[in-house]
């Protein structure tokens, strides 16, 4: 039988309560996943629109491969962010991709602005918008109760996805929360569902799907869950998870401390790692639906809720990137004291990362008198978690003018307050990697302005020499292989396992030989049709700016090098530009 190459999305418009299942695309051409979400923002997007303005598409995209093999776990989401006013792609776990898968959607595009404030529920033939007014300003945690006890029925087969009062506020630091313990954290795709007038969206995944034909199909699941499951390959992520980074990071003095002032604390490292959380705090690991490994490391915190009474207890999920924003970057020396900052941030519904990189500088600027107690509203200090859990409160609605412009980002507040130069953004707030030169003009310039852009952290680590021509291909190169990855959409953890061999085995056994055969040339198509979408937003790398804090970082390796990491920014600009034309 002749393999159908069309996408099936579903358009949701919001503001008339309608959809629309149609076919879209082909996937010989841009894979899906990332290739994806950039043609339905070709597609529906508005470039020249405000990113809030409710005509724009906020899209969810699954790739061939959901559903099929272990850890085609992810989504993407695609959107115009208010953080930046560019295009910008976010990724989450959870059970969002295998809901989709199982409702039969490729992609879900929600254009529009509901009268009140709505929770928008899709099936496979179905989909309704209820009002939820009386969720307003409710914390995503409430929120997430709530909505399962509204979709009782749809249990073990439906994702529930949701914004806190950040997304409400229309933060730039907005997250939308994915089955509690997830996200689609970055660049604010929370306050577009804010913008949206939407609380919530539930997936249900009722349908079955037939398994593909012949023994091919088995052998090769089986071959790949082995690597998986039997080799050393996933060790890392299900032992200490992420957080082992912690140590290893401080030991290599990459670590990221109060704002960055320094890049290790010996002294404290140990009261905030992933052994000591794996020690003191872990009570249980989950997985996103369809992986066997199991990263997600959820940890008990414990809090006496008033004087002479008993403890309550809360579960907050851990990885490297929340624990150094909220942990060395903000200079805690416990580790459950990092919890409740973190649970704090969940239930505000802001990225932990971002939110974290903010305080800390609100923190020095504090310090150095830049702004006051009457800005902040409590005075902060590094290691002072309940300062941080009260700023967060405000962060996620803004009271005053300086958390404000703090929840637009942290440049917009420095700009404000003078303290460009110890603002700690490389087109966004950092990520836990103060490694070196490659990693900061990646991240600064890269396509989500992350650290899963490419793997200029791991560069970092490895190579002592300054040869630019050499890192500026490794950066393209990498990024060309996780745009395959990421379109399929596999968790970028298994990327040992799937090769672009594998993949194109796996595409084959699944009826796709077109796309198997033409996986190469389709990641390319892929990655020029983002960087695309994105200079259409009005990208522009010449105007990127890598604060001054940056420079006086030292690493393993030395003293950061201007020279060099200005080469590599030139250079890196000049290669992206060729691929957005
Ligand atoms: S390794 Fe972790 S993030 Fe990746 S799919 Fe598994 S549980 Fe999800």
């Amino acid at each position: 039988m002749q393999a159908d190459y069309s996408f099936r999305i579903l358009v949701a418009d919001l503001s008339s309560g309608k959809g629309e299942y149609r076919r879209f695309g082909d996937k010989r051409e841009v894979l899906g996943g990332s290739g994806l979400a950039a043609a339905l923002y070709a597609e529906f997007g508005k470039p020249d629109l405000p990113a809030l303005d409710p005509s724009q598409p906020l899209i969810f995209a699954i790739g061939p491969l959901t559903g099929c093999f272990p850890m085609m776990s992810k989504t993407v989401c695609g959107f115009k962010s208010p953080y930046n006013e560019r295009f910008a792609e976010s990724h989450a776990g959870g059970r969002l991709a295998l809901s989709l898968r199982f409702a039969h959607i490729d992609a879900l595009v929600v254009v529009g602005r509901a009268p009140t404030l709505s929770c928008l529920g899709a099936g496979i033939r179905q989909l309704e918008v209820k009002d939820v007014h009386y969720l307003k300003g409710m914390d995503v945690f409430t929120t997430g109760k709530m909505l399962r006890k509204m979709f009782s029925g749809g249990a073990g087969h439906r994702s529930i996805i949701r914004i806190g009062p950040a997304g409400e506020s229309l933060s730039g630091f907005a997250c939308i929360n994915v089955d509690s313990y997830r996200h689609f954290g970055r660049l604010g795709a929370g306050a577009v569902m804010g913008s949206k007038n939407l609380k919530a969206i539930m997936v249900e995944g009722g349908s079955a799907m037939p398994a593909p034909e012949g023994k091919d199909y088995a052998a090769l699941y089986k071959d790949i869950h082995m690597q998986l499951t039997t080799t050393s390959m996933m060790k890392k992520y299900h032992d200490l998870g992420t957080a082992e980074n912690m140590a290893v990071m401080n030991r290599m003095r990459a670590l990221p401390w109060r704002n960055l002032q320094t890049t290790h604390d010996d002294e404290r490292i140990d009261r905030i790692s992933g052994e000591t959380f794996a020690r003191e705090l872990l009570l249980r690991k989950t997985a996103c639906t369809g992986c066997p490994v199991g990263c997600i490391h959820v940890g008990l915190l414990r809090e006496q809720f008033a004087k002479d009474n008993d403890v309550l207890y809360r579960q907050v999920a851990y990885d490297h990137e929340p624990v150094f924003a909220t942990g060395s970057m903000l200079g805690m020396g416990s580790a459950s004291d990092v919890l409740s900052v973190l649970d704090e941030i969940e239930r505000q519904g802001l990225d932990a990362i971002s939110g974290g990189v903010a305080l800390a500088w609100a923190t020095e600027a504090f310090e150095k008198g830049a702004v006051t107690e009457a800005e902040t509203l409590t005075p902060l200090a590094f290691g002072d978690a309940k300062a941080y859990r009260d700023a967060l409160i405000h962060l996620g609605t803004p009271p005053n003018e300086f958390y404000s412009l703090l929840a637009k980002g942290t440049m917009a507040a420095a700009e404000r307050y003078n303290g460009q130069d110890y603002a700690c953004v490389l087109g966004q707030e950092m990520a836990g990697y103060a490694t070196g030169e490659v990693f900061f003009v990646s991240s600064a310039l890269g396509m989500r302005h992350s650290h899963l852009d490419s793997a200029g952290y791991s560069y970092d680590q490895k190579s002592q020499d300054k040869d630019v021509g050499k890192a500026v291909a490794f950066m393209l190169e990498d990024e060309r292989q996780r745009c395959v990855l990421t379109s399929m959409v596999s968790c970028l953890f298994a990327r040992s396992a799937y090769t672009e061999e594998a993949l194109g085995k796996a595409l084959e056994v699944l009826g796709y030989p077109e796309m198997a055969a033409n996986l190469s040339a389709a990641s390319e198509t892929v990655r020029r049709l983002r960087w695309k979408t994105k200079f259409a937003t009005g990208f522009d790398p010449d105007q990127v700016k890598i604060p001054k804090r940056y420079l006086e970082v030292v690493t393993w390796k030395g003293p950061i090098d201007a020279q060099y990491l200005n080469d590599l920014k030139q250079a890196y600009a000049v290669e992206i530009r060729k691929l957005a034309q």
